[in-house]
């Protein structure tokens, strides 16, 4: 095993032995791009210095190895007295990663050295300014010193001198806090700063391996659903300066504008600086454009080598550069974040250059970014004071007025205030609070925090971890770093998408890209619709790639027309039950407490016509596509009053005496109906074989809708889904009920239906029988909300708020089960029904309805298990449309 290569020796597929950076530097010294000799210990190496806490006895060969070899080539030793070569030792992981080890500038610099890197560049102050760097980055990143000992000293020397930045330090000045540095080593470890460069070296190295496991970078990893296991590489590049006089300098640059996407030049530069100066802000820099100016043939140099680096990866790709005495040095490149929109934009664009196609292009975007777009969002240029900024958990622009506590949260909201709720954590106590808010707001805790879980569950817009806001619920108000106060009731803007928060309301404008699906902008030429564009143009990509179809899951002729304008290609699940709220809850109660066979009919008699209105309205709104309709799901209870609430009127009215007939037998009938766990009590097709002519009632409404539609010559597309099945006699029995009801329809109206009927597949006992079950199924539809229930054992109205929480904290899941689908557990019983129902039943038709369906990484699972079709939420179905593309790209 090799555990050290040069950058001559690896490239950018690498990246899992030689880390991010390591591989592109490799990538890009193959390029034949000025990028510093140097070399990478592999990730492999990490892991078995975790493992084992110590080295891999052949990496301190190979490592010296390659050492003799770059010092050959520079044609100096690290840390040679009379002319020294510096390194640095610089961290590298797959994935970049907060709380890693900062990099080490200027190892192999020591009293012995210092002079010699003085003599050889022919400048004092630079030599100093080297070494007082080197200690202070490797006294607080190696040993642990606290840094700002170090900020404190250099701020002393520059106050006494009277100016206000480091280049108007001397070489006697940076000479003095040399000595000062060396002494806060000294005193803060008990150990002199070292001054063998090897040892350096070592040191830093070592100190890189280890910063893979501080608490930040694995806390980050957890959240950002990084392996634990991956470790992080190390590289060591000889020195090039920027700190050599103005004609040396550092910058930063993007190939094109991250946030837009336009082609340009993006970037910063600073003259006579090292490393993160440019991005530390110690003092002004200056735009890229303007090295064009200061020197004209590195900019002209740097441009070129961007043109290079973007048709070679054929991305936006962002840099690091260091000019030395007017030699333009590569440091560093990466494909580039870059915002939701400009992901969109940049992938068509590539595709217009030719660099790539539309297949990679779809691997360019993500459902997820399509969702941000979605969004409405604040109108920026409209924004008032910004308070501060925490992390964008959970999508959405909020405004309302501040609340510390649940408690007012609930009852300023009940009088119609909007409110955010700003806590400094969330307990499952605020989660009626949490309802109740607009938006909440928490100065502490990451993605994964309460607060941030709950809030991305109900779809509500959520910042949490704002730690620069002070927030006191005991005295009900917020600090912001400014001072500002914000007590309760004064208005707050969240926004969940950037985690920014700001004092006051600021406006909120839809997003262009709704506008687009709903039809109401089209994707013309002009500028402002460049995003809505793209976006036109990369669903048009997933449309024509995508095998899965898209169907919506809607009650209503309403949702059925939106679903349809954003592309749905059917219903995939119409809940019944909606369809019996309301006014209808009365009729529902009657059927409910009917005592006989005549007050039973009565009150189906009464719903029927309803319900088959409500048919007629959605089967003409999706007129041509299938309409998947679900007969009666939810336990019963759900139509009756509140258990406690109705125990509460009635004793109140019996101890007046004057308790009402009917409120005693509703009692009566809850207490009858009232189960332990109504989930898997009576509700679904158990319903319909307990209640005499229930489904008989709805198949009777939906054939007559389909019948009257067909009389209009429409052309109606029902799916009759029955709920809950376990076991094929179920499914038997109300089938041939329903057959029976839909023959009589078809005679009577004269019309041949077509009524296909079929079941979910919800309860793990259907999905391992789903063989038996497809000879009474002409379709499977899988309830994967259930099924996660059932099959996990977790109740999923009370898990997000209870443990899960801490279930993700501790790492036993990525993502909530009911986020998305549980491909080991869940999806193995998808897939093996999926096998057992076609083998039954070759033709058989397979779906998806439920949250999964929606969500980006369970949609490609659907995809490779052959699914028909997914069916969501209206406004998921763009969503699902894009990464249906993807997985099939
Ligand atoms: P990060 O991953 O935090 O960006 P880097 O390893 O890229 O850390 O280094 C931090 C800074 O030091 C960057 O600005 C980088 O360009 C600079 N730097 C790193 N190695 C060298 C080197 N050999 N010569 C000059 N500057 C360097
Ligand atoms: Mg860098
Ligand atoms: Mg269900």
């Amino acid at each position: 095993q090799k555990f050290v290569y040069d950058f001559t020796e690896g490239n950018k597929e690498l990246k899992d032995l030689l880390g991010g950076k390591g591989a592109n530097l490799a990538e890009m010294t193959n390029l034949g791009l000025p990028v510093p000799p140097g070399f990478t210990i592999t990730t492999e190496a990490c892991k078995v210095y975790l493992a084992s806490g110590a080295e891999p006895p052949e990496m301190r060969d190979e490592v010296s190895a390659h050492l003799d070899a770059l010092e050959a080539g520079m044609g100096k030793k690290l840390g040679q007295a009379d002319d020294p070569l510096l390194v640095s030792v610089r961290s590298g992981a797959k994935f970049s990663m907060p709380g890693m080890m900062d990099t080490v500038l200027n190892i192999g610099l020591s009293d012995a050295s210092v002079a010699g890197l003085a003599a050889q560049a022919g400048n004092e102050r630079f030599a100093w300014d080297s070494y007082r760097r080197l200690i202070q980055m490797f006294g607080k990143t190696v040993l642990g010193v606290d840094g700002e000992l170090f900020e404190e000293a250099l701020e002393e020397t520059k106050r006494a001198k009277g100016v206000t930045t480091d280049v108007d330090l001397d070489a006697a000045d940076l000479q003095r806090l040399v000595e000062e540095f060396k002494g806060i080593v000294s005193k803060e470890t008990g150990r002199d700063f070292p001054q063998e460069p090897r040892e350096q070296m070592d040191l830093a190295i070592r100190a890189v391996f280890e910063s893979w496991n501080t608490d930040r970078a694995k806390l980050y990893r957890r959240q950002e659903r990084i392996p634990g296991d991956l470790g992080t590489a190390v590289n060591v590049c000889s020195m090039v300066f920027g700190n050599l006089g103005p004609d040396s300098g550092t910058g930063v640059a993007f190939t094109r504008d991250p946030a837009s996407g336009h082609a340009g030049v993006y970037g910063d530069y600073l003259q006579n600086a090292q490393g993160e100066d440019v991005v530390a802000g110690i003092r002004n820099t200056v735009p890229l454009a303007d090295l064009e100016r200061l020197d004209k043939a590195s900019y002209d140099q740097l441009m070129q080598i961007m043109q290079t680096l973007e048709t070679h990866y054929k991305d936006l790709c962002d840099i690091e550069f260091t000019i030395e005495r007017g030699k333009l040095w590569m440091l560093q490149t990466r494909v580039g974040k870059r915002t939701a929109g400009a992901a969109f934009r940049i992938a068509t664009q590539l595709v217009d250059q030719g660099l790539i196609d539309e297949a990679e292009a779809l691997q360019r975007v993500s459902g997820a970014q399509l969702a941000q777009l979605m969004f409405p969002r604040f109108d920026e240029k409209a924004a008032t004071e910004l308070l501060g900024r925490g992390i964008a958990a959970s999508p959405g622009a909020a405004v309302g007025k501040a609340v510390f506590d649940s408690y007012t949260a609930v009852k300023w909201s009940r009088s119609g205030e909007k409110v955010i709720l700003i806590r400094r954590e969330t307990n499952p106590d605020d989660l009626n609070g949490m309802i109740a808010a607009e938006g909440i707001l928490t100065s502490r805790g990451g993605k994964t925090s309460h607060a941030a879980v709950v809030a991305r569950g109900m779809g509500k817009t959520c910042v949490c971890g704002a730690e620069e806001l002070e927030v006191d619920t005991k005295r009900r108000r917020m600090t912001a770093p400014g001072g500002v106060v914000i007590e309760e009731g004064d208005v707050v803007s969240i926004d969940g998408s950037s985690g920014k928060v700001y004092l006051g309301e600021v406006p909120v404008v839809p997003s262009p890209v709704v506008e687009y699906f709903e039809g109401r902008m089209h994707a013309g030429a002009d500028d402002a619709d460049e995003l809505v564009q793209a976006v036109h143009r990369m669903m048009a990509y997933a449309d024509r790639t995508r095998r899965l179809r898209v169907r919506a899951n809607a009650d209503n002729a309403e949702d059925a027309a939106r679903a349809r304008r954003f592309g749905a290609q059917g219903i995939g699940l119409c809940r019944t039950e909606h369809m019996f709220l309301g006014e209808r809850r009365e009729m529902v109660e009657r059927l409910i407490l009917a005592d006989t066979d005549a007050d039973r009919d009565t009150a189906l008699d009464a719903l029927l016509p309803l319900q088959k209105a409500d048919f007629v309205e959605l089967f003409e709104a999706m007129d041509g596509l299938p309409v998947t309709v679900r007969l009666l799901d939810p336990p019963l209870h759900e139509f009756l009053p509140d258990i406690t609430e109705l125990s509460v009127r009635v004793a109140l009215a019996e101890a007046r005496q004057d308790a009402n007939e009917n409120d005693l037998r509703l009692l009566q009938a809850v207490h009858k109906l009232h189960e332990q766990n109504p989930m898997l009590g009576l509700r679904g097709v158990r319903l319909g074989l307990v209640i005499p002519g229930l489904f008989a009632m709805q198949v009777r409404a939906i054939a007559e809708a389909a019948a009257e539609r067909k009389n209009a010559k429409g052309d109606p597309r029902a799916e009759i889904m029955i709920p809950l099945v376990g076991t094929v006699q179920e499914l038997e029995i109300v089938r041939e009920e329903a057959d029976q009801v839909i023959a009589e329809v078809e005679a009577a109206t004269g019309t041949n239906l077509k009524l296909t009927i079929g079941t979910m597949i919800e309860l793990p006992r259907a999905a391992l029988t789903a063989g038996q079950i497809a000879e009474a199924a002409e379709f499977f539809s899988f309830g994967t909300n259930d099924l996660t229930q059932t099959v996990w054992g977790f109740s999923r109205d009370d898990v997000e708020a209870s443990f899960f929480t801490a279930y993700l904290e501790k790492g036993i899941f990525g993502v909530s089960p009911f986020e998305t689908i549980d491909r080991d557990g869940v999806g193995s019983l998808v897939r093996e029904a999926v096998k057992a129902g076609r083998a039954t039943r070759p033709d058989l038709k397979l779906g998806v309805c439920g949250e999964h369906g929606g969500d980006p990484e369970s949609v490609h699972f659907f995809h490779e298990v052959g699914l028909d079709y997914v069916s969501c939420s209206p406004f998921r179905i763009p969503v699902a449309r894009l990464e249906a593309g993807r997985a099939a790209a």
